[in-house]
């Protein structure tokens, strides 16, 4: 019996902003208190902050 090599595949997960999956190694991560987010690239987790903070402030006033 021969074994058979199988190529380890990277943990994906996906963008919360373009929902693209995206290997884990090379994702951007935000640790929140309950959950963490995990961005393609500088460009989608600078679109999410900017929509957290639109939203943070709805509630002022
Ligand atoms: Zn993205």
């Amino acid at each position: 019996m021969s074994e058979n090599i199988v190529p380890v595949e990277p943990e994906h997960v996906a963008c919360a902003v373009c929902m693209k999956q995206i290997p884990k190694d090379v994702a951007k991560s935000f640790e929140g208190e309950e959950y963490v987010l995990h961005f393609c690239g500088l460009e989608c987790y600078a679109q999410w902050q900017q929509q957290a903070q639109q939203d943070n402030g709805k509630n002022n006033g």
